[in-house]
């Protein structure tokens, strides 16, 4: 059992937004949202202190205690942070502090993942099975979303934002587990698996480097902080998206990958 992680900030000047944690035998990888340009989020916190809470929790209630499935815990997890805001914050305000969540654990059986908005998880058996959660995708390939620009493009995607229809993070409400992709595969028939965020995930999705076997090869072979380096090559090489099209120049970009069989 051998576990590399490598998570690098998008802007150096920045605050690493995303959030990773290993602890036995559980994997927990967040990617905080980053808050609007007017950064009126109705919470007084940032999204470091946010994730921080949400992961920890996360992490604790996987890793002790009871065994519970992985949506039981993440959904335990927000109800525990929304409690350390609500008397604070507008727990209810649309771009209230939230994160997409990629979540591992396994035992000699079996290896459970969890999976929620644009994180990802890949299984890395006979052959890689990516594990996503194409709302987000679906709702970014709406006609009416792709014809949209500027403030309206921006209004239309926020008031798609944890609604029927729309896509889902992890926010205030615990409820929103219901809406995460989870399963598990008997470990004899994975040799390694891997948790990312979308700063990661856009090797395959916006670069085309490979597809999602060729990802989870390197990963495993060169490790998480050489694919790192290797996409901030391809950002640096575009760096204003004319040929590889994507929200942010540089993103925090986080991976994990658990090899089961060294
Ligand atoms: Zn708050």
């Amino acid at each position: 059992m051998r576990i590399d992680i490598a998570t690098v900030p998008g802007d150096p000047r920045r605050p690493n937004e995303d959030f990773v944690a290993v602890a036995g035998e559980v994997v927990v990888v967040l990617d905080g949202v980053t808050p609007p340009p007017d950064g009126v989020t109705g919470c007084v916190h940032d999204v470091p202190w946010f994730v921080a809470r949400l992961g920890a929790s996360a992490v604790e209630r996987a890793s002790t205690g009871p065994r519970s499935d992985l949506a039981e815990c993440l959904a335990g997890a927000i109800e525990t942070t929304a409690a350390a805001h609500r008397d604070t914050c507008d727990l209810a305000h649309p771009r209230t502090p939230q994160a997409t969540v990629a979540m591992l654990r396994w035992d000699a059986d079996l290896v459970e993942h969890l999976v929620l908005s644009d994180a990802a998880v890949l299984l890395d058996g006979p052959a890689v099975t990516p594990i996503l959660d194409t709302t987000l995708t679906d709702v970014l390939a709406r006609d009416d979303v792709r014809a949209a620009h500027g403030r309206v493009y921006r209004e239309l995607i926020e008031g798609l934002r944890n609604v029927d229809g729309g896509f889902f993070t992890a926010a205030a409400d615990p409820a929103v587990v219901a809406r995460a992709i989870t399963g598990s595969t008997p470990r004899s028939e994975v040799h390694g698996a891997a948790a990312l965020t979308d700063g990661v995930t856009r090797w395959v999705e916006a670069f085309g480097a490979g597809d999602w076997s060729g990802l989870c090869e390197q990963l495993g072979k060169r490790g998480c902080s050489a694919v790192i380096d290797e996409i901030r090559r391809y950002e640096a090489a575009d760096p204003d998206g004319v040929r590889y099209p994507r929200g942010k120049r540089h993103d925090d970009a986080t991976a994990v990958y658990v090899d089961f069989d060294s």
